[in-house]
């Protein structure tokens, strides 16, 4: 019989993936992460979210981590992390729709300007612009990072009406997007975006990347939407650019620090709705289901699993 220790984040997150489990692969043995007559030499997966360092060096005969997130972050800061076990990120199908609905919730919020009327009426003001409100066909909306959730993401924004633009490392093709790849696209792919999204995983490469100068090149006053990490984005030029008017209103899901310390100025500022890393978390049943399947392809000999992280790419 197999073994599948689970680390969950949640709260009802082991109940919940044992017994999703139990019914999709009744074989498995599913213990939890701190379970005191565990014998670490027994465990062939790891299911986790956030696992404390040194943690997944002690099971010696691990097959695959599977990830409880998309990024892989929470894994490999972990200095001893075993590099030759294969990490598979989570693809659950609700993963990619969930952060469609958020992106696009995000965007619509952004282009007619729901944080000015939440502000508005908190203070019982009416208050009507002068202009009617832009449309989305004449809104273009730049996504970074066209992978696993950004294409879906890129598809559901057009779908819906906005013009989308996208980024990735390596060049891509998508029905109704345009897409840019590499260093020399994105000095296309910026000055056409009225508001970008940040949808890339937190690498060497992509840290910092959004600072003062990158948000200078997109059509202000633009919109921009975090949903990828915190530290790719220069916070304090973030707030720089809001205040000077070069960024109009931004959604932020994802933050250097979190949960977002209570005397961060974004909580407060009027052009800044702040969610707590919200934007897509697939139910623990889905996770699991998805895990589950994982494990039989696995084991019926087909050891080249989808989501794979590529330690040379850092994603
Ligand atoms: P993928 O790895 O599938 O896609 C990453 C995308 O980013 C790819 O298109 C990749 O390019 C691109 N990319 C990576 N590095 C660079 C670079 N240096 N320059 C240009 N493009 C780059 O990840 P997912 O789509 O599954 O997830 C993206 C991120 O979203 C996660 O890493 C996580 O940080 C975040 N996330 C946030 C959640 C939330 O609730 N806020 C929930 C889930 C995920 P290429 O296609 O060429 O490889």
């Amino acid at each position: 019989m197999s073994c599948l220790v689970v680390k969950s984040g949640g709260r009802r997150g082991f109940a919940d993936v044992s017994a999703e489990l139990s019914r999709v692969r009744p074989d498995l043995e599913v213990v939890a992460w701190d379970d005191a007559a565990l014998d670490p030499a027994r465990v062939d997966y790891a299911f986790v979210w956030s696992p404390e360092p040194g943690g997944l060096a002690r099971f010696s005969n691990l097959k695959v981590i599977f990830s409880s997130a998309a990024g892989v972050d929470h894994i490999t800061r972990d200095p001893d992390w075993p590099r030759h076990v294969p990490i598979v990120r989570m693809g659950a199908a609700d993963t990619a729709r969930q952060m469609c609905d958020f992106v696009l919730w995000a965007a619509l919020s952004l282009l007619r300007d729901a944080r000015r009327y939440a502000v508005q009426q908190s203070e019982a003001r009416w208050n009507r612009p002068g202009d009617p409100a832009r449309m989305a066909h004449e809104t273009r909306v730049g996504i970074m990072g066209l992978g696993n959730l950004g294409a879906d993401v890129s598809r559901h924004l057009a779908h819906a009406g906005f013009a989308v633009s996208g980024w990735s490392r390596t060049a891509k093709q998508i029905d109704g997007v345009t897409c840019h790849a590499g260093p020399e696209g994105l000095e296309q792919f910026l000055p056409t975006c009225d508001i970008l999204v940040c949808l890339l995983p937190d690498t060497e490469h992509t840290r910092g990347l959004i600072d003062g100068a990158l948000l200078r090149r997109l059509r202000a006053p633009a919109g921009f939407i975090n949903v990828g990490r915190g530290p790719q984005v220069v916070e304090a030029d973030l707030l720089a650019a809001l205040d000077d008017g070069t960024i109009g209103g931004a959604v932020l899901d994802v933050f250097c620090e979190e949960p977002l310390p209570s005397n961060s100025p974004f909580w407060s500022h009027p052009k800044v709705m702040v969610t707590p890393h919200i934007a897509s978390e697939a139910s623990f049943t889905a996770r699991a289901a998805y895990v589950g399947a994982l494990i039989d392809r696995f084991e019926a000999g087909d050891t080249d699993l989808p989501l794979r992280y590529d330690a040379d790419a850092g994603y």
